[in-house]
């Protein structure tokens, strides 16, 4: 069966290409899906900007778009585990954490299933002789670019704001994990969503994404991925002044306090950085800690971090697995290096599993680098690996001082007993989401974006629904008389 979906039919590559998806946990084939190029994200987005000209979804009521989302996460939970194999194949990942990201999935349909006919529009009081009403419109055809890390959670958070609002939509997940945004087309046709309105296309960025965001036809290009891409998108976007949203990467600090419960602040250092092997935008990669509690705090997260046990997605023994490709592995490995090199102290890691159960995976080992370079390659560039870098401070304003000293300004998290002090320093991070003795939780409810350069835009919450909204003021005289201003 083909794997493009366009104009509500399953069709193939144009030019008849294929890529082969292997799992990255052993290299064992997962499938053959069809390789796209610039003609068939043409096609998907002609099939989108006629659904979107035509009228139909735009408005359909946004109580009734929403019923629709609200069915779509009932079929994502009834058909939970081919979901979640199909996703843990793609990435490598335990099943189980497959598992929490598709109850996070559904989740996210059923907030913006609800949330779709709470924001219908309003009133504004201009006097009894004018009837003034702001009303949110679809804003059209979205280009959805998503990453490989979550394939099926980014996804959702574009395309369950895109759908409430009324929009048509062309999706590019990553090439390097399809799957489950395969599965996706399939449950929203089931759920009833009309012919035309999402389109899916499979292939590399430059051949089948670049085209999302130069065409004319398409008013907002919603991206998730890393930093490079990211520019480039928002350059090429610019010259249709189309809509742009960026969810990049971060180098995210996790301040500790030496009087923090010692206990939760190493517990949360290591899922911080270790979840998921590091691929995760907002992982806590830098570790930045008072001077005092430094030895004993880097001492028990090193001795935990040797014991953590890499494998592939149906080990129940492993507690993280794999990164992505060859590629990435690579890339990880050449970062530790260059750190080293830079001066930092290898406290553990840096380097390849070589357990002979990891062969044929792309296995990196968690790495802890201590005293790393304030301002150096290691703590202002982001690995998307298991690399944690270790810093100190003295005190309050050295502690916020440090945290911001990056260009990126995605996440972050304090561990302190003093609660004052946490709201303080919380205040004062130059970062979209703030943990206060905890790492990772995010709510569909709560806005989630970044700061300075690790992008614009929300996703999640109000804000990420009016993302994909446009306002439109409609003011009505009731009392229409000849105004006088020009007199002759
Ligand atoms: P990437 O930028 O290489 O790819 C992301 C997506 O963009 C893929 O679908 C890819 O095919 C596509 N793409 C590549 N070149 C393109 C081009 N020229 N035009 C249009 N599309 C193009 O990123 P990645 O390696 O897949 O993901 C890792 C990066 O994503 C990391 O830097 C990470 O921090 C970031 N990330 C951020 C968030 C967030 O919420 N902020 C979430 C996940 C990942």
């Amino acid at each position: 069966m083909p794997d493009f979906f366009i104009d509500g039919e399953w069709v193939a590559a144009h030019a008849g290409g294929s890529r082969e998806i292997r799992c990255p946990a052993d290299g064992s084939l997962t499938g053959t899906v069809d390789e796209g190029t610039r003609e068939d994200t043409e096609a998907a987005i002609a099939a989108a900007r006629r659904a979107f000209d035509a009228g139909g979804w735009p408005s359909t009521p946004a109580a009734t778009r929403g019923d629709l989302l609200l069915r779509v996460a009932d079929l994502v939970e009834r058909d939970r585990d081919a979901y979640a194999r199909a996703e843990s194949l793609d990435t490598g990942k335990r099943l189980v954490e497959s598992e929490y990201d598709l109850a996070d999935v559904a989740a996210c349909f059923r907030y913006f299933g609800k949330l779709a006919g709470q924001r219908a529009g309003r009133v504004v009081d201009a006097g009894s002789d004018v009837l003034s009403r702001i009303v949110y419109e679809p804003v059209g055809v979205c280009g959805l670019i998503t990453p490989w890390n979550y394939p099926l959670l980014q996804t959702a958070w574009k395309v369950a704001p895109a759908l409430a609002a009324g929009n048509t939509f062309v999706l590019k997940p990553s090439e390097l994990t399809p799957h489950t945004a395969i599965l996706l087309m399939r449950t929203l046709t089931e759920a009833g969503l009309p012919a035309g309105v999402a389109n899916l296309v499979l292939g590399a960025g430059p051949a089948v994404g670049a085209p999302l965001a130069e065409h004319v036809d398409v008013d907002l290009v919603s991206f998730t991925g890393g930093p490079a891409t990211g520019r480039r998108i928002a350059a090429s976007a610019a010259a249709t002044v189309k809509k742009v949203a960026l969810e990049l990467g971060g180098k995210n600090p996790n301040v500790v306090f030496a009087d923090a419960d010692f206990e939760t602040a190493v517990d949360y250092a290591l899922t911080a950085v270790f979840l998921h092997s590091g691929q995760v935008c907002s992982a806590g990669a830098r570790l930045i800690v008072q001077e005092e509690l430094h030895d004993r705090l880097v001492d028990e997260v090193v001795r935990r971090a040797e014991r953590i046990r890499l494998g592939g997605p149906f080990d129940p023994d492993a507690e993280t697995g794999p990164l992505i490709s060859a590629a990435h592995l690579a890339k990880v490995e050449q970062y530790v290096e260059r750190a080293v090199a830079e001066g930092a102290v290898l406290r553990t890691g840096g380097r390849r599993a070589e357990d002979p159960r990891l062969a044929g995976g792309f296995y990196y080992l968690p790495t802890v680098l201590d005293d790393v370079r304030q301002g150096g390659f290691a703590v202002t560039e982001e690995s998307f690996g298991p690399v944690l870098t270790v810093e100190t401070f003295t005190d309050e304003n050295d502690a916020v001082r440090i945290a911001n000293d990056t260009h990126y300004g995605l996440a972050g998290a304090v561990f302190t007993s003093d609660a004052s002090r946490a709201q303080r320093v919380a205040n004062r991070l130059r970062h979209g989401t703030v943990w206060i003795n905890d790492y990772h939780p995010y709510l569909p409810q709560a806005e989630w974006g970044g700061f300075k350069q690790s992008g614009f835009g929300r996703e999640l919450g109000q804000t990420g629904l009016g993302e994909y909204q446009e306002a439109k003021h409609i003011y009505q005289n009731l009392r229409p008389r000849p105004s006088g201003w020009f007199r002759g």
